[in-house]
């Protein structure tokens, strides 16, 4: 006898939305998310849908009426809990748009609980669009399982960060002037941290003695050659990922 097929197939789309999910209750969805429910996936009446809402975990759905350009889903069963993010937040300079649109979308998928820009003295960067890095984000956990969105900071100025930086939290600082392999520290590093990037310029030498002044600032290198720093984000996130955060275990 052939396997009962798995339930809700692979292929089964997955959308974040705003509303607090519970068992029964009847969704409208209008606006990109129909489109693409309509037109893009040509999803029919009765069809599976997977929701998470970043608070109640992820839900089991389907669609109940199709319009023209809106449809309503129902809510038939609880799938997984919300996840535990590790505790690890990216602060890095923004970059060019291309760039920090990659940036958040990778940071999502391998796992940070919150990012963080930061504004350097070098950073060229002077409007920041929110909005656009938080549909990034939404898009990446969408597509790539999770059930809580990375928190998206304001940005903040290098100084004020340090300020206010907690003391229980490792600042793992990207230095590309030099620093202790990551690799080889991660690891040793217990609780709350963080990975600090510069932008497409680095680092002024007064930055780098203000960060190296914090007691919770580790200076860490990611190997002999100079990374543009969206290879670094992605690198370091992937690095303590895989030594410190859930990469280890089937936790
Ligand atoms: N223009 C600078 C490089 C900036 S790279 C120069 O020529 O020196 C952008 C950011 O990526 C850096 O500020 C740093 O945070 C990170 N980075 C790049 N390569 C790195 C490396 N090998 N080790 C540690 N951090 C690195």
């Amino acid at each position: 006898m052939p396997a009962t097929p798995a339930w809700p197939p692979q292929s089964t789309p997955r959308l974040f939305v705003e509303t607090a999910l519970t068992d029964g209750i009847e969704l409208p969805v209008a606006g990109g998310q129909a489109h693409y429910l309509i037109s893009v996936m040509r999803t029919k009446v009765g069809a599976p849908i997977k929701l998470f809402d970043n608070a109640t975990g992820e839900w089991l759905a389907e669609v109940a009426m199709i319009g023209k350009r809106d449809l309503i889903l129902r809510v038939t069963g609880h799938l997984r809990p919300r996840e535990e993010a590790p505790d690890i937040w990216l602060l890095a300079a923004p970059i060019k748009k291309a760039r920090i649109d990659l940036v958040a979308e990778k940071a999502c998928e391998l796992g940070v609980a919150r990012y963080q820009p930061v504004i350097t003295r070098r950073t060229v960067i002077e409007r920041l669009n929110l909005e656009r890095l938080r549909s990034h984000m939404v898009e990446a956990a969408e597509q790539c399982g999770r059930t809580a969105l990375p928190e998206l900071a304001e940005a903040v100025k290098l100084p004020a960060l340090l300020n206010s930086w907690p003391s229980d939290r490792t600042l793992f600082f990207a230095d590309e002037s030099g620093g202790v392999p990551f690799a080889g520290i991660a690891a040793s590093y217990k609780g709350p941290a963080a990975i600090l990037i510069g932008p497409e310029g680095g680092f002024v030498d007064e930055e780098r003695a203000m960060i190296r002044a914090l007691p919770q600032a580790v200076p860490i290198s990611l190997g002999p050659r100079i990374l543009r720093a969206e290879t670094a984000a992605i690198a370091a996130l992937s690095i303590w990922m895989g030594s410190a955060g859930d990469w280890r275990s089937n936790q």
